[in-house]
C-alpha cells in the first residue's frame, strides 16, 4: 500500500509532545540500543516489556491514576500529507487516525444510528501524561477510557512491533494497531468497556474486550480503502494481500501465546489477557469478511 501523497492528516485529531524529565523521559533500556552497561539482561527487559504492553492495552485496571511522570510540552506537527505519510512512520501514525476515524464516523451511525464521537491520538517520544496515569514509551500503543484518548510513542514500531515482538512490519502492520486501539472507543462508545468483570483467562472479559477491538480494526482494514480525507480525497491506495497478511501478522505476534513463548515462559492459558495468535488472526479476519460492529460481539459467542 501506500498513501495517496495529496491526503492530508486531520490535524485536529492528533496532538503531538515531546516527554519531559531527563534525558528523553523513562525509556527502558532496549537491547543493542546503546544503552550503557548491559546490567539488565535482555530478557528481563522483554518481559518488562511485554508485561506492560499485555496489561496497559485498555488501562482498565488504572481508573483515575495519578498523574505525573512525564512532560506535557505540546509541538508542533511536522506531518500534513500522505507524502509525508509514505516517509516516516511517525505521519504515518497520524494519517492512520485520519483514515479509522473517518472509516467510523461514517459506518458508526450506519450500524448504530448514532454518531461517532471523534477523539485524539495523542504521538508523543519518551513519556507523557494521560487521563490513566503516566505514559512511557514502554508501554506500548493503549486507549484510555478516562480521557478518551489514544496514546502512541511513534518509536513503538521499529523498537517493538517489528523489533522485540518480531512482526513482518510495514505499514498496514501500523494500522492495525491504530485500529485496534480505536476499536476500543468504539468498544467504550458501545458500552462494553463497562461491562469488564473478568480480567485474566481464555474467557475472560479482557480477552473479549482485545479480540473485539481486532475484529474492528478487521472492519477497518476491510473499508481502508475507501476512506477519505476532509476534501474527499482518497488517503490509501493499491492496498494488496501481502499488507493485510502483515496485519494478520501483527496480529498473530501479539498473541498471548507467542509473547509468553517468546519471553521463554511456558504458555499459561489462565493468564490470558488477549487471546491466543489464532484467536487474535480469526476474529481479524471476521472484522475483516464481514465489516460488522455485530459481527465483532465477542460476548455473544461461547466459541472466542
Ligand atoms: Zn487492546
Amino acid at each position: 500500500m501506500r498513501f495517496n501523497p495529496r491526503a492530508r492528516i486531520d490535524q485536529s485529531q492528533i496532538q503531538t509532545r515531546r516527554g519531559g524529565g531527563g534525558g528523553g523521559g523513562m525509556r527502558l533500556p532496549m537491547p543493542g540500543g546503546g544503552g550503557g552497561g548491559g546490567r539488565i539482561g535482555i530478557g528481563t527487559v522483554v518481559v518488562i516489556i511485554l508485561f506492560v504492553v499485555l496489561t496497559q492495552c485498555t488501562n482498565l485496571s488504572l481508573p483515575g491514576a495519578e498523574p505525573g511522570g512525564g512532560g506535557d510540552t505540546t509541538t508542533a506537527n511536522e506531518c500534513q500529507t500522505g507524502e509525508d505519510a509514505n516517509r516516516s512512520d511517525a505521519c504515518a501514525i497520524d494519517l492512520f487516525t485520519t483514515s479509522v476515524q473517518n472509516y467510523w464516523k461514517k459506518a458508526y451511525p450506519d450500524q448504530k444510528s448514532q454518531s461517532y464521537d471523534v477523539i485524539q491520538t495523542i504521538r508523543f517520544e519518551g513519556s507523557t501524561n494521560s487521563g490513566c496515569g503516566p505514559a512511557s514509551s514502554a508501554m506500548g500503543p493503549f486507549y484510555c477510557p478516562n480521557d478518551k484518548r489514544v496514546y502512541l510513542d511513534q518509536t513503538f514500531f521499529d523498537d517493538m512491533l517489528e523489533g522485540q515482538l518480531g512482526a513482518e512490519g510495514g505499514p498496514f502492520a501500523i494500522g492495525y494497531v491504530i485500529a485496534h486501539e480505536y476499536g476500543h472507543h468504539v468498544e467504550n462508545q458501545l458500552g462494553v468497556l463497562g461491562k469488564v468483570r473478568t480480567q485474566k483467562g481464555p474467557n475472560s472479559d479482557a480477552v473479549r474486550v482485545e479480540l473485539m477491538a481486532d475484529c474492528l480494526a478487521g472492519a477497518w482494514a476491510k473499508g481502508a480503502q475507501e476512506t477519505k480525507d476532509q476534501d474527499g480525497r482518497a488517503i490509501i491506495e493499491d492496498l494488496t494481500q501481502d499488507d493485510i497478511k502483515r496485519a494478520i501478522n501483527a496480529a498473530e505476534a501479539v498473541g498471548d501465546d507467542r509473547i509468553q513463548k517468546r519471553s521463554g515462559g511456558r504458555v499459561d492459558t489462565d493468564s490470558f489477557t488477549h487471546g491466543s495468535a489464532e484467536q487474535r488472526v480469526r476474529w481479524f479476519n471476521k472484522g475483516l469478511t464481514e465489516g460488522t460492529i455485530r459481527g465483532c460481539d465477542t460476548f455473544a459467542t461461547d466459541r472466542l
